[in-house]
C-alpha cells in the first residue's frame, strides 16, 4: 500500500480520522474536488473545487484587515498559544547536530526527533509546545527569489504535542487552536479557510493530516501521527504525536498582501536594497506578475519557464517584462541567501566545500555572482546581513551575539570568491567554445571538486542549459561515502552475552580488578563480565595490560560487549585478576581532556564557528581537527596554547555527570555534540567548571591541574574548512621540549655557540656563508674566461655547423655553469651550451646557445626536451633555457637528446 491507497483507506472513513469538533460546531461540509478528487472541508457549500485551483487573490486584497510584518506575525502566534497554555520555546539550531542523516534542520519535528537504534523517538521539552523554527532546504533553489514564496531559509512554526502525556491533547483541539489562531490571531474571516484531507509517511510512523488553506495559499498542515510500523504492518503508538507545522512567511504574507512574501519577510531589508541600489518600486506591475507567477505554478515548473506566457497574458513584451522584474528577482533572491547564511553561521556551520556546509557556498556564490552581474558594487553581503540582524533580534535575540562573526565570514568568502572569480570566467569561456552542451554530471562534479566551479555559474555564463536534477544529490552521495570510513569487522560468537559492567566509568582510577570469563573466542577473543579495560572509541585509543598474566593487546566494544584480545590462555569460567598499564592509560587520559580543553581555546581565540570535526587521542600525542576557515598564522597558535596552559594552571574540576539527554541538551544546549551525536536517552556529561562542557564517553582527570603542560607541536590546514592540530601534553609534553633543548644544544655546539646566542650566531655563520658565495662569483668570473676557451676547442663540431658541448656534473652548481656557460657563447657564437646538473633528489638543466648557433637550434627548446625526458618540465628563450627533472636513471639518454636536437 502507497500513499494514494492510504489516503484512500482514510479517507473512505472521515468520521474514524478527519471529522473533528469543529467542523460540526461551525458547519464546515465536506466536498470532493471536482478536478483532483480530493476531499476538502469547507463553509461554502457550493464551493466545487479545492484549494489547489485557487488563484493567489489575497495579492493587493488581503482578507483581513490586520495587517502583520514577519516579527508582528510570530508575536501575534506566540500571544496566542501563550494564552491557550502552551510552551513557546527558543528554536533549535538550523545546523542539525543530534542526528548524524541530517545536515541542517528541515523541519520543526525534527527538533524533537532523536535516532536511536534504528528508530525515531520523540522527546519533547514541554507539552505542549510552540517553537518558531528556522529550517534550511536547498532543494528548490532555482525558484527562490522567483516564485514569491520559497526560500532556502524560512521558519516553520512547530505547533507539537505528546498526545498521551499530561498536557498532551488530539486533533479536535489542534484543529480549534489553528482555527482561533487564523480567526483571532490573524482576523482571517471563517469563509476563506479550507481544511484538505492528506496523508503523512515518514520513517516507521505514519499518520493523516488536515492541511488548511486560505485564497489558495497553504498556511499549515497539522498531522497526526496515530500509526508506527508500515502500511501493511502498524498499530497505534503508545505516545501519539501531534505534529503541526505552518510557514511564519506566509502568515505574514496572507495578512499583508504584498506581491510576494518576500516583501514583508524580510523586514526594512527589502525596501532598503531597493533604494542602495536605485531599483523603482513599480507595485502594480509587480502584484500582476507575481500573482499570475503564483497561480499557475505547481509543484514541478520552474518560474524562468513561465515568463513569456504571462507577458502575454499582461500584454506586455517578453523582454521588457524580464527587465523589469529581474532586478527585484535579484533582491530577493540576495535578501534569502544571506539570510540563510546569516542563521547557519551563527549556529557554527563555515561555507565550504565539503559536506552540507557545500550548500552555504553556493547561496554565498549565487548571491555575489547576482549582486555582480547587476553592477550593484557597492552592496556588500555582510552589510545585508546586519540589516536582517537589526531587524530579526528581537526575535532571535542570539544573531546579535554572532554578528560580527558573521560579518567576519562573509567577507572573508566574499575575497575567496573575487580572487578565485578571474580564473573561473577563464574556465567558463573556453568550455563554452569546446564543451557547450556536452557536460556530464561527472564532468560538472569535477569542475566543482577541483575549480570551485558551480553548474550555477555554469549556467549564468551560458555553457549549459541547467543545473542537472541528479547533481546535489550525487555529489552529496560522494561526500557521505567519503565520509563513512572503515567498517570494523565483527567477531562472531558473542551473541546473546550480557552487556559488559564498564568498571571505568565508576572509578576512573581504577587500574586493577576481578573478573570472571564469559567467553574465549578463537583462543585470542576474551570477554569478562565487567571490565576496566576501555576499548577503542570516540577516538580515544585502547588500554593495553594483563589479564593473569596474559597480555592484553587491543580492546574493542561490540555492541555493549568489550572484547579483550589476548597474547596466551584463558579458559571459560576462570575467575581472573586483572592490570592495566597505568601509565598508558594516564598518558591517554591527559591528551585525551586536553582535547577538550584545547578545542574551547581554539573557540574562543579564533570564533564561535569553530567545532571539533574529530580527535584522536594516544600514549605519546593528541590530533584534534577543527573547523575553521582558514590556515592558523604562528601568533594563533601560540594563543591557543597560552590560553590552554592558563586553564591548565587554573586548576578547574572535572566534573562527569549523567543526565537525561532531553535536560542535557536544555542546559548545555547542542554545544554538548563536539564529538557526535549520543545514541542512548542518557548522556554522560563531562563538565571542565567554567570552560567547557562535552557530551563524552571517554576517561578524563579530576582536575585540569594534572594535565601539566600541553605544547601544539604542528597545524595544518588538512582540508576546506578544517585545521589539524597536533599536541603533546603531559609528560609527553615534557619530553618534547627535552628533546628540543637537546636538538638546539647540538646546533649550539656545532656553531660554537651557547644556546642563549645561538640564533645570534646562526645569523652570523648565514652572513659569513653568503660572502663567501660572493667571494666565489667574483673568482668565476676570473676563471670563467680560460675554461670557455678550452671548452670551445673540446666543443663537437657538428655537420649543422652548430658546436656542442654537453656535460654531466656531480660536482659544481648552477653558478659555475651560468658563468661559464654565458662566457663560452660569447666567446664561439656556434657554441650550444647544455650541462645536466646533479641537485638532491633530482637534476638541473641549463643550456646557453650562441648568437649563430640560434638560427639553427634555441636554447629553451632544447631545455625543455631534456628536462621531459628527464620526467621534469623545462623552458626558455632562444639564447638560455632551464629546467630540471627527477630521473637520474636518464642522464645518457638526455644528453644523447641533445646532440640529437643540436644536428
Ligand atoms: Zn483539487
Ligand atoms: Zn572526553
Amino acid at each position: 500500500m502507497g500513499k494514494k491507497e492510504l489516503a484512500a483507506l482514510f479517507s473512505s472513513n472521515p468520521d474514524r480520522y478527519y471529522k473533528v469538533l469543529l467542523f460540526d460546531r461551525m458547519g464546515f461540509v465536506r466536498r470532493k474536488c471536482g478536478k483532483c478528487e480530493k476531499f476538502f472541508w469547507t463553509l461554502d457549500g457550493g464551493r466545487k473545487f479545492c484549494p489547489d485551483h485557487e488563484n493567489y487573490s489575497f495579492i493587493g486584497r488581503p482578507p483581513t484587515n490586520k495587517h502583520l510584518d514577519y516579527v508582528s506575525a510570530w508575536q501575534e502566534v506566540d500571544k496566542f498559544f501563550r494564552a491557550n497554555d502552551h510552551t513557546i520555546v527558543r528554536r533549535y539550531p538550523v545546523v542539525c547536530r543530534w542526528r548524524e542523516d541530517l545536515y541542517f534542520t528541515i523541519a520543526s519535528i525534527v527538533d524533537f526527533q532523536r535516532v536511536v537504534g534504528s528508530q525515531i523517538v520523540f522527546e519533547l521539552p514541554a507539552n505542549p509546545l510552540v517553537v518558531p523554527q528556522m529550517c534550511l532546504r536547498f532543494n528548490d533553489i532555482e525558484n527562490v527569489g522567483l516564485s514569491g514564496r520559497h526560500y532556502t531559509g524560512f521558519c516553520m512554526i512547530g505547533q507539537t504535542c505528546n498526545a498521551d502525556a499530561p498536557g498532551g491533547y488530539w486533533k479536535d483541539r489542534c484543529i480549534d487552536l489553528d482555527y482561533g489562531m487564523l480567526t483571532k490571531g490573524l482576523g482571517i474571516n471563517p469563509e476563506e479557510i479550507t481544511f484538505v484531507e492528506d496523508v503523512w509517511m515518514g520513517a516507521g510512523a505514519f499518520g493523516y493530516s488536515l492541511e488548511y488553506f486560505v485564497r489558495g495559499l497553504e498556511l499549515g498542515n497539522a498531522v497526526f501521527t496515530e500509526f508506527e510500523g508500515n502500511e501493511n504492518d502498524y498499530r497505534v503508538m503508545p505516545n501519539k504525536i501531534i505534529d503541526m507545522g505552518a510557514g511564519l512567511e506566509r502568515f505574514s504574507w496572507i495578512t499583508m498582501g504584498t506581491p510576494t512574501s518576500y516583501d514583508c519577510c524580510f523586514g526594512p531589508v527589502v525596501d532598503r536594497l531597493r533604494e542602495i541600489t536605485g531599483t523603482e518600486n513599480n507595485s502594480e506591475v509587480l502584484s500582476k506578475y507575481f500573482g499570475a507567477v503564483s497561480s499557475k505554478l505547481d509543484r514541478t515548473t520552474i518560474v524562468r519557464e513561465l515568463r513569456s506566457l504571462i507577458a502575454k497574458e499582461m500584454k506586455i513584451e517578453g523582454d521588457k517584462l524580464a527587465k523589469l522584474v529581474a532586478p527585484h528577482e535579484a533582491i530577493y533572491t540576495v535578501a534569502d541567501h544571506v539570510r540563510t547564511l546569516l542563521f547557519a553561521i551563527s549556529d557554527g556551520a563555515l561555507p565550504s566545500n565539503v559536506g552540507g556546509s557545500y550548500n552555504l557556498r553556493v547561496v554565498l556564490r549565487r548571491a555575489l555572482s547576482i549582486l555582480e552581474r547587476f553592477g550593484w558594487n557597492d552592496v556588500r553581503v555582510e552589510d545585508i546581513a546586519d540589516m536582517h540582524v537589526d531587524y530579526l533580534k528581537q526575535m532571535y535575540p542570539e544573531l546579535e551575539e554572532h554578528r560580527q562573526d558573521v560579518r567576519t565570514i562573509l567577507q572573508l568568502e566574499s575575497g575567496r570568491y573575487a580572487s578565485s572569480r578571474e580564473r573561473m570566467n577563464s574556465v567558463a569561456t573556453s568550455l563554452k567554445t569546446s564543451k557547450k552542451g556536452e557536460l556530464s554530471v561527472d564532468d560538472l562534479i569535477r569542475l566543482y571538486e577541483s575549480d570551485g566551479i558551480t553548474p550555477d555559474f555554469l549556467v549564468e555564463q551560458g555553457v549549459i542549459q541547467g543545473v542537472p536534477s541528479t547533481f546535489y544529490t550525487k555529489l552529496a552521495e560522494l561526500h557521505t561515502s567519503l565520509a563513512a570510513g572503515q567498517a570494523v569487522k565483527p567477531i562472531r560468537g558473542l551473541e546473546g552475552l550480557p552487556p559488559t559492567k564498564l568498571l571505568y566509568y565508576d572509578d576512573e582510577t581504577m587500574r586493577e580488578f576481578h573478573a570472571k570469563v564469559l567467553k574465549v573466542v578463537e583462543n585470542k577473543y576474551v570477554v569478562l563480565d565487567q571490565t576496566t579495560f576501555y576499548p577503542r572509541g570516540g577516538g580515544q585509543e585502547p588500554d593495553t595490560g594483563e589479564i593473569e598474566g596474559v597480555k592484553v593487546v587491543e580492546v574493542t566494544k561490540q555492541a555493549d560487549v568489550v572484547v579483550h584480545k589476548i597474547e596466551g590462555k584463558l579458559a571459560e569460567g576462570q575467575n581472573v585478576h586483572a592490570t592495566v598499564n597505568e601509565r598508558r592509560r594516564d598518558l591517554i587520559t591527559k591528551h585525551h581532556t586536553a582535547t577538550h580543553i584545547i578545542n574551547s581555546a581554539s573557540r574562543n581565540t579564533l570564533g564561535s564557528w569553530v567545532w571539533q570535526n574529530s580527535a584522536f587521542k594516544e600514549e605519546g600525542y593528541g590530533r584534534l581537527d577543527i573547523t575553521h576557515h582558514s590556515a592558523l598564522a604562528k601568533e594563533e597558535v601560540q594563543k591557543i596554547e597560552h590560553v590552554a596552559n592558563r586553564v591548565i594552571r587554573e586548576n578547574h574540576p572535572v566534573v562527569i555527570k549523567t543526565y537525561d539527554r532531553g535536560d542535557a541538551e536544555q542546559e548545555f544546549s547542542f554545544r554538548i555534540y563536539q564529538g557526535g551525536v549520543v545514541p542512548t536517552s542518557n548522556v554522560r556529561i563531562v563538565n571542565i567548571k567554567g570552560w567547557d562542557i562535552e557530551a563524552c564517553g571517554g576517561t578524563h582527570v579530576k582536575s585540569t591541574g594534572e594535565i601539566g603542560l600541553v605544547k601544539i607541536v604542528k597545524s595544518e590546514r588538512i582540508q576546506d574548512g578544517v585545521v589539524r592540530l597536533e599536541f603533546v601534553a603531559g609528560e609527553a609534553a615534557v619530553k618534547y621540549m627535552q628533546q628540543l633543548d637537546g636538538q638546539l644544544a647540538s646546533i649550539a655546539q656545532a656553531l660554537g655557540s651557547s644556546r642563549e646566542k645561538v640564533v645570534e650566531s646562526f645569523n652570523k655563520s648565514m652572513e659569513e656563508a653568503e660572502a663567501a658565495k660572493k667571494k666565489a662569483r667574483t673568482m668565476l668570473r676570473v676563471v670563467a674566461g680560460p675554461i670557455a676557451e678550452s671548452i670551445s676547442k673540446q666543443a663537437k663540431k657538428l655537420g649543422s655547423g652548430v658546436h656542442l658541448y654537453s656535460t654531466y656534473d656531480e660536482e659544481l652548481d648552477d653558478d659555475y655553469h651560468v658563468a661559464v656557460g654565458e662566457k663560452a657563447i660569447e666567446l664561439d657564437k656556434h657554441l650550444v651550451y647544455v650541462a645536466l646538473i646533479s641537485n638532491g633528489q633530482g637534476m638541473r638543466v641549463i643550456v646557453f646557445a650562441g648568437e649563430a648557433a640560434r638560427i639553427k637550434v634555441k636554447a629553451g627548446a632544447i631545455a625543455k626536451q631534456v628536462s621531459a625526458k628527464l620526467g621534469g618540465s623545462g623552458g626558455g628563450d632562444e639564447r638560455f633555457g632551464q629546467g630540471g627533472g627527477k630521473s637520474k636513471d636518464r642522464i645518457k639518454e638526455a644528453l644523447l637528446l641533445a646532440e640529437e636536437a643540436a644536428k
